[in-house]
């Protein structure tokens, strides 16, 4: 399936494999392709690495510290680092944080933040959903009261990924109870050490640590640290939203696990031939396959609606549904594929603690990795919700 490729995006495709393959550790490879937990140190050693080469930041402009790619640069980006089985860039900083500070932020803010985010400096996480407000964000209670030159902030956000680590947040926050409920809101960037923060792990089905409860106890942040306008939050955060539903798709990560499924279900056997050859088995995976090829027609035409110069729109909400719904076909294929095998839990080959697993190296992880993908049609406006964008926004509904 190919864009209108052009001699330079040719060699541009052959640079960057060149480049991956020299580069990208294989310990990273091997528990990207095998489904095992990456660990803090490797999302930052990783990050420190594209670094080098200016590839940090994929989509930022050269003027930031960026590579100043286009939008067909990008995608052969995005599907070589797949290909390969390079982690992906955590999005909090690079890709959600940092579009909103260039576009809103003051000069101070991008000066400060931009190279942090660029060089790895900051890790940060994203303080948007409540206890009560995820699908309804704009019914957020986190309150900052303006005393003096600060804001002191009280409240509590929910699974905010990866918050342990963070030392930054950015935060949607209420600043005016009185008016309606999105004009109310503000955008906080909050220093995680600040006293008052308390950041309490929630573990998920997996028994992985991934998102935390974050309490917001009297925080004291200064004025300076507010994004654009007081009130005006709503606005940043959907912009912020739009950049985080385009890469939701993950086309090449699917096509890297449709290829997983199929060498595991030809290692099965079933009366005596591969799984694969199974004509039941064998046409759930090409209908999945049927399904991931339309996605990425769909991808290929928002890449090239963009390369001509349109932002992100609805569109973004059909790539999120479809994208996670061929996710979790896949992983739920994967556990059909090896049966009991799959329930064999084994956390220490999971995180890389011990080398092979108790049972078999492919098989292992694929239960946790099913539970984990459950997730995806939730995060980032869950399916439901993109649903009823498509239907309002898209067919007029
Ligand atoms: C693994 C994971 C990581 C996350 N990371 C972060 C993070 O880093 N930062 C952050 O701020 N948030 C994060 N989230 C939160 C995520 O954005 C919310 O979970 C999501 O928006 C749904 O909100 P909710 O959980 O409150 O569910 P609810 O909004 O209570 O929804 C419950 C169910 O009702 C459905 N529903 C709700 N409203 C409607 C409607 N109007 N029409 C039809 N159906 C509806 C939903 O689709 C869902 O099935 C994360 C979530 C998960 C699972």
């Amino acid at each position: 399936m190919n864009l209108d490729y052009t001699p330079a995006d040719d060699a541009f495709r052959a640079d960057v494999r060149a480049w991956l393959e020299a580069n990208l550790p294989h310990e990273l490879r091997d528990k990207v392709h095998h489904h095992k937990r990456l660990n803090r140190e490797d999302f930052a050693s990783w990050h420190r690495l594209l670094g080098t080469r200016g590839w940090s930041a994929p989509a930022w402009p050269r003027e930031y510290g960026g590579p100043g790619w286009d939008a067909t640069q990008r995608h052969i980006w995005d599907e070589e680092c797949a290909r390969i089985g390079a982690p992906g860039v955590l999005p909090f900083g690079v890709s959600m944080v940092a579009p909103v500070l260039m576009k809103y932020g003051s000069e101070a803010q991008k000066r400060h933040y931009l190279p942090r985010i660029l060089d790895g400096t900051d890790w940060w996480c994203q303080g948007y959903s409540e206890p009560g407000s995820g699908s309804d964000l704009a019914s957020l209670r986190t309150k900052a009261e303006r005393v003096g030159d600060h804001y002191v902030v009280n409240g509590q956000k929910t699974w905010t990924t990866l918050g342990q680590y963070a030392d930054m947040m950015f935060c949607l926050v209420r600043t005016d109870s009185g008016a309606k409920k999105q004009e109310g809101i503000s955008f906080l960037l909050i220093d995680m050490k600040t006293p008052g923060v308390t950041v309490r792990p929630i573990i998920m089905l997996d028994e992985e640590h991934e998102v935390n409860e974050v309490f917001l106890e009297d925080v004291k942040v200064p004025v300076e640290n507010l994004v654009g306008e007081e009130n005006r939050g709503w606005t940043y955060a959907k912009y912020l939203l739009g950049h985080e539903r385009t890469g939701i798709a993950r086309v090449g990560q699917s096509k890297r696990e449709l290829e997983f499924l199929k060498k595991l279900a030809l290692n099965q056997r079933k009366n005596g031939k591969p799984l694969l050859h199974d004509p039941v088995f064998g046409a759930k995976v090409a209908n999945l396959e049927i399904e991931l090829m339309a996605l990425e027609v769909t991808v290929l035409r928002v890449v090239s609606s963009e390369a001509g110069g349109r932002g992100p729109g609805p569109e973004a909400s059909m790539l999120k549904i479809k994208g996670t719904e061929v996710q979790q076909a896949l992983t739920e294929l994967m556990v059909e594929t090896v049966g009991p095998v799959a329930a064999a839990f084994d956390p220490a080959f999971l995180t890389g603690e011990r080398e092979h697993s108790i049972v078999d190296d492919d098989a292992a992880p694929l239960a946790a990795y099913y539970f984990n993908y459950r997730k995806t049609s939730i995060y980032g406006g869950s399916n439901e919700i993109q649903k009823n964008i498509i239907a309002q926004m898209i067919l007029g509904l």
